[in-house]
This record gives C-alpha cells, structure tokens and sequence, in this order.
C-alpha cells in the first residue's frame, strides 16, 4: 500500500494555547528518504508542529505516529529523540569551549537524546566515523578548533553532525540557512541533499529562493492549518497561496 513507505505521520493535530489554536487539525505525511520543506507566514504554526512531533508540546487532539504504527503522541520529548526523530533548533547547542573533535566526540557517545561524557578512549572505528561526519560537515581542517570561535554557518553545520552521529531516521529542522551568508547557504543545500539519501527530513524555511533549489514537495501553512501541498511550482501558481504568503 502507499502508506507502506510513510515514516512519520501527524492527523487532524491540534494545538491549543490558553484556548487559541496555533495549530487546526493539521495533517502532514513523510516518506520514507524524503526532504519536505514546511512554509507560511509568521505565526502559521509551522515551528508548532514540530514541537508537537518532538514531543515539547502535546496536542489536544490528532495523532503522531512513527515508522508505520507507532503512536508517538504521548511519549516525553526523550523518548521520541531516543526512537530517531532528531530536532534542531535556531540556536544552535554546542559546547562553545571544547573542539569541534570533541563536540561530536561528545555526540556520538551519548545515545539519542542522552549526554555521555568524554571517558574511555576512542575505539578506530569510532574515530572513523568522527573523521567521515567532519569531512560530510566541511570541517575536516578545523577538528581542533574551539567550536565558540567557528563562524554561524559552521556552527549550523557542526550541530547537524553532531544529530546525524545519533543516526535519527528523521531529522527536523527549523530555519537552517537563517543568517547564513550566500556561500553557507549553497553548502547547507548540498549537505541537505546528501543527508536526504539516507534519511527523511522536514525543514520549516523562510528563504524561498533556497527552497526552489530542491525538487521535494513543499507544505503550506496558514493559521495553523493545511493550505497547500505540492511541487514549489504548484505552490507558486496557486491563488490562496499568492494571497496569504508570495504575493506581498
Ligand atoms: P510559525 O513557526 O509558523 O511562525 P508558531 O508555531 O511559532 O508559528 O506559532 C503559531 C501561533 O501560536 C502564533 O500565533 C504564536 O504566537 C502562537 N504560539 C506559539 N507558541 C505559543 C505558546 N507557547 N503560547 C502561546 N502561544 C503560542
């Protein structure tokens, strides 16, 4: 069936703050390997959503499920991190006074969701995988530098390694070119298509012109619901989606 390759699934999720809905029974379905860019305008319920899928905020009613049948919706936010679904924030969280070695020295010890400390010494093959996520990070000639003194695109990308060394099956992320210059922006794209190959990811994004460089489907959101869904072509000649959002 078609549902076969959908790794994650929210239906009918709503979200109500003191009685406001940020978010109206929206439903939204990833497959398997996907690269899916979420959009609208501020306050459309996009980094809601995420919330809502992270576990940091609970739905009053819709359903979250992961890898086919697991309802995900009432798990803790450690939990659902532990189960694959990796989330990234704005700000990026890295240790600002250790190596960018030792940051992700640091991530891939910890489990998913769960802070180890730097004990024993690295197994080769631990140091490996180390040295081939440095090199899929652009950051292979700057290991041993103090992660604080990287510039905000580098820092972007160290965290992503540092996700991508918990091997989540989904990885979400909210705005990763926000700041970036033009030159990051353009590594940031490729380093999504090539995460992409193995594994499925939701980016909310503002920067429309960044999207187009991506053949994935694009989810519209507008008050807290399902505007749109379709190829960016599809999204830009669609009338509602020109009022709300691309036609100022
Ligand atoms: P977007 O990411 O699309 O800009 P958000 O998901 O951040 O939108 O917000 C959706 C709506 O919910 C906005 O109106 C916002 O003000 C409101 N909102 C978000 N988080 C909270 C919260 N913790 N308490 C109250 N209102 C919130």
């Amino acid at each position: 069936s078609k549902n076969q390759s959908v790794i994650l699934q929210c239906e009918a999720v709503t979200v109500e703050f003191d009685g406001f809905k940020a978010v109206q029974g929206m439903d939204l379905a990833l497959q398997q390997g996907e690269l899916r860019f979420l959009i609208g305008p501020n306050g459309a319920g996009k980094t809601t959503i995420l919330d809502v899928i992270c576990g940091k905020v609970k739905p009053s009613s819709g359903k979250v499920t992961f890898q086919g049948a697991v309802d995900i919706t009432r798990r803790k936010e450690h939990q659902i991190a532990e189960m694959g679904i990796g989330r990234k924030f704005q700000a990026p969280s890295i240790f600002p006074t250790l190596t960018v070695f030792e940051n992700l020295e640091i991530a891939m010890r910890q489990r998913r969701g769960v802070f180890a400390t730097l004990v024993a010494k690295l197994k080769p093959e631990e140091q490996e995988r180390i040295e081939a996520q440095l090199k899929m990070i652009g950051l292979q000639d700057k290991a041993q530098w103090r992660a604080g003194g990287l510039s905000h695109g580098e820092k972007q990308w160290l965290e992503i390694g540092m996700m991508l060394l918990q091997e989540p099956e989904v990885l979400l992320l909210d705005e990763p070119v926000a700041g970036m210059t033009d030159k990051e922006t353009d590594k940031t794209g490729e380093l999504l298509h090539e995460i992409a190959r193995r594994r499925s990811i939701v980016v909310v994004e503002h920067d429309m012109e960044f999207v187009r460089n991506f053949a994935s489907k694009v989810t519209v959101m507008h008050e807290g619901k399902l505007l749109k869904e379709g190829s960016m072509d599809e999204i830009q000649g669609d009338d509602r989606v020109a009022e709300v959002y691309l036609g100022k």
